[in-house]
């Protein structure tokens, strides 16, 4: 027998009582079926029909269209995007030691709930850790350098004549 698995795609609905598929909902224009339309609630045959659901053409098409858009690339604000990441690994690597003491603060701070300290607690023993500075580091670099790219790329002014070969 194989191991179910993780059917994260459906959703109740607490007012229906029926479940749907969030991703065909959201991402299909398929009217075929009932979970991604009235929502589904033969519960005899579940089994069975969401199994059939999830290994069908419509959901996995469906399930490209989710991760074509999560795809930074080709979406129309790539640039924003690729902007913020610069700008966050900037921040975190100028910033990093500071972090590191706020982190460490909060992790002791009884006003916090046990959550929080404990995520803080978390954060500052990964920060704490050789590999993750070296990643601030690297990723800042790289991240500053396709910036500069992209900035001389969009100028008015270049000259594509004067790209060398
Ligand atoms: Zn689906």
């Amino acid at each position: 027998m194989q191991p179910e698995k993780n059917k994260d795609w459906l959703t109740l609905s607490a007012s229906t009582h029926r479940v749907f598929c969030w991703v065909c909902k959201l991402f299909s224009n398929s009217t075929m079926s009932s979970l991604s339309t009235t929502g589904f609630y033969d519960w005899k045959h579940a089994t069975e029909r969401l199994h059939d659901h999830e290994n069908s053409f419509l959901h996995r098409e469906a399930v490209c269209n989710i991760i074509q858009r999560m795809v930074t690339s080709s979406r129309i604000d790539a640039c924003i995007v690729e902007k913020q990441a610069c700008e966050t690994t900037r921040a975190v690597r100028e910033n990093y030691e500071k972090i590191k003491e706020v982190l460490l603060e909060m992790s002791l701070n009884g006003n916090e709930t046990t959550s929080t300290r404990h995520e803080a607690s978390c954060l500052h023993k990964k920060m704490n850790k050789f590999e993750t500075g070296l990643c601030v580091v690297m990723w800042d670099t790289i991240l500053q350098r396709i910036d500069s790219v992209n900035k001389n790329l969009q100028s008015p002014s270049l000259d594509l004549s004067a790209v060398p070969d």
